[in-house]
């Protein structure tokens, strides 16, 4: 099976998530809409599970092998520009295509610039960061969704915190950018890396904040009045540069993270939920 599509059979999924936690797995990068559509159909008719696959900046992978067949859109990566707007593919990784901003003059995303996630899994989540989010610049969102390939304009989209309406694989979105100054976009860039450094463990693997916020209730905040930075379990711990982090501090296992989870959820008692998606 798969044999018409670009694939690693026993991909070593550490090297597929930021968190660098993972046992074996297949990954399928299919090439066109084409290639992805007999490829979802493939998996439907035999009765497969499949997951698409980001940056993988957001995923716990388990320790055993997984029976999901990831998909990876990385080969969707064209960026289309016409005036202010920009037409992106999912795969586009954000590293690129806020250069591609600098270089073509176009200010934005900058909030976004240190985010380890590609364009379509940024939009999957609406991630955003210092007060703006990727659904506040979206035009329209191309979705592969039951075999057919759709746009959805603007007004029947809904962005919220950490999530989105959109039913189906994103191909690609439209945004809108203002033309700037290129040494403000640098400046901006390099200012939002800072905040970034400063308050973020860049140095371990992460997958980012693990719990999302709770209407006012910081989860990072919580863990920090109750002292519990630093909390290890086996190579799993709770930062002790962001306390809404846990790092891979030593060849952390799945299960460690798993249970370091359980026991803030444990001693905060607030019902937190986790941002991060665990694959099982
Ligand atoms: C150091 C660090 C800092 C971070 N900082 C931030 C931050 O400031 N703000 C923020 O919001 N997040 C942040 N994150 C978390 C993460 O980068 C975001 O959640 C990001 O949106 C995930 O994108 P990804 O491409 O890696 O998706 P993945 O982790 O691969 O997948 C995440 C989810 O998106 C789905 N998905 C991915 N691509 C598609 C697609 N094309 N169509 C449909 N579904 C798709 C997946 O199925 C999965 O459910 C950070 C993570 C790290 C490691």
């Amino acid at each position: 099976m798969f044999e018409y599509v670009e694939k690693i059979k026993n991909a070593d999924l550490k090297n597929y998530s930021t968190f660098k936690i993972g046992g074996k797995g297949i990954i399928l990068f299919p090439k066109s809409i084409c290639e992805l559509k007999k490829v979802i159909a493939d998996c439907k008719k035999n009765g497969l599970d499949y997951f698409i696959l980001g940056n993988g900046s957001n995923v716990l992978f388990p320790d055993y092998d997984l029976k999901i067949t990831l998909i990876s859109l990385k080969n969707f990566k064209k960026i289309k520009k016409n005036g202010d707007f920009l037409q992106v593919d999912a795969g586009v990784n954000m590293f690129f295509l806020n250069k591609y901003c600098l270089d073509n003059h176009l200010s934005g995303l900058e909030w976004s610039y240190g985010i380890p996630a590609s364009f379509g899994g940024l939009v999957h989540m609406n991630g955003g960061a210092y007060g703006s989010c990727i659904g506040d610049f979206i035009k329209k969102v191309k979705v592969l969704k039951n075999g057919k390939v759709m746009w959805m304009d603007k007004d029947g989209l809904n962005f919220s915190y950490r999530a989105s309406n959109i039913k189906g694989i994103i191909l690609g979105a439209e945004i809108c950018l203002k033309s700037e100054d290129k040494v403000k976009i640098e400046e901006k860039q390099r200012y939002f890396f800072e905040c970034r450094k400063s308050t973020q463990p860049l140095e371990y693997p992460s997958a980012g904040s693990i719990f999302k916020r709770k209407g006012e209730i910081i989860p990072a905040k919580i863990i920090d009045e109750l002292n519990l930075k630093g909390t290890r379990v086996g190579g799993a711990e709770i930062s002790q540069k962001h306390a809404g982090f846990i790092i891979n501090k030593d060849n952390a296992k799945a299960i460690d993270v798993l249970a370091l989870i359980s026991y803030i959820k444990r001693k905060t008692n607030l019902n937190l939920e986790e941002e991060i998606v665990v694959l099982r």
